[in-house]
């Protein structure tokens, strides 16, 4: 008599929505459940949720053996907690999310890390940095979210704050980007998709010509959401890319972006040695636009010819899904860790 196939649950915390599934120890993944998450009221609203889209995941009748979630912030992977969470979900610093996770679906283990290093181990696991033995995994969307997988183990560091490389600062002088960090000139000010559009907004407000400013303007609720501005152009990178030939500041932005991204590649190439640098986010669905672009700004840096290049850069092959995959790997390597 064949055994009863296990599932573990799989979720992905995003500002937006959550996203779960169920999936086996070959990592096959079904359809996700997409739930929004109301991350932005808070955590009792994210709470319930969380114990929705688990409810919808546990109701099918299969055996399901672990549960795990990428949440934003710093995780704490081996106490469970969320150790900080900035302004963006509040009351989130200090939430047991491990536990929660558990007796929402019965008692069974579970398992949490930063959404961006299960993007990374999910990359790893089934995406473009297979049988990398460093990959390092950047995500560019509203922030820019990074893991280290070394040897299939994601690297967190002591304080589980490790590969922050969104918040290196890449132009200490000489610039007013602020970040949501605090900080003044982190890379996530120039490379993210997000802040590339803040950008624009507040170099078209301070009277830089675009065609930027003829889009569409947003709702007043959009406005409201995003900027708290008047009368906003609704437009992303895509239309930037899309005027790059013929618009001083989209061409300025995308430059800078792959200036700043070229730097900081540069720089991590120099830290970690990695074979697989994967490139993440909407933007690289344009990776014929933006790849050689990026190539031409690390062509700027000299390399010797006795130690040539050897990472390969690669665009994320999983997309949407990549944190669903990453959550499923670190619980079912949890579940191999604690039976052997
Ligand atoms: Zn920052």
């Amino acid at each position: 008599m064949s055994e009863e196939k296990e599932y573990v649950i799989a979720i992905d915390i995003g500002g937006t929505n959550l996203k779960a599934d169920l999936v086996d120890r070959e990592g096959n993944i079904s359809d996700f459940s997409y739930t929004p998450s109301h991350a932005s009221e808070g955590r009792e609203a994210l709470l319930q949720a969380l114990k929705k889209i688990i409810s919808v995941q546990m109701s099918g009748g299969k055996k399901i053996v672990g549960i795990a979630a990428g949440s934003p912030g710093t995780v704490n992977n081996s106490t469970g907690v969320i150790d900080y969470m900035q302004a963006h979900i509040p009351n989130w610093t200090g939430m047991k999310l491990g536990e929660f996770l558990s007796e929402q679906a019965g008692g069974i283990p579970s398992q949490i890390d930063n959404d961006a290093n299960v993007i990374a181990l999910g990359e790893y696991w089934k995406g473009a940095g297979q049988g990398a033995k460093c990959l390092l995994a950047l995500a560019l969307g509203t922030g820019l979210g990074s893991g280290l997988v070394v040897e299939g183990k994601v690297f967190h560091g002591p304080f589980f704050n490790a590969v922050e490389v969104g918040h290196t600062i890449v132009s200490p002088d000489g610039t007013n980007v602020a970040c949501s960090c605090g900080n003044f000139g982190c890379a996530e000010s120039f490379i993210s998709p997000g802040k590339m559009i803040s950008r624009a907004h507040l170099s078209m407000q301070v009277g830089v010509p675009s065609v930027l400013g003829g889009y569409p303007k947003l709702t007043i609720a959009q406005i409201q959401e995003r900027y708290k501005n008047n009368d906003v152009p609704d437009f992303n990178v895509k239309d930037m890319v899309d005027h790059y030939e013929d618009d001083f500041l989209c061409k300025r932005l995308i430059d800078d972006c792959m200036k700043y991204l070229a730097l900081l590649i540069y720089n991590l190439s120099k830290c970690y040695d990695p074979d697989v640098i994967s490139l993440g986010g909407g933007m690289f669905k344009s990776a014929d636009f933006f790849l050689p672009k990026l190539q031409a700004q690390l062509d700027r840096y000299y390399v010797s010819p006795d130690l040539p290049v050897k990472y390969k850069i690669k665009v994320s092959e999983l997309g949407d899904a990549a944190g669903i995959y990453g959550a499923a790997k670190m619980i079912w390597d949890y579940l191999d860790s604690k039976r052997s």
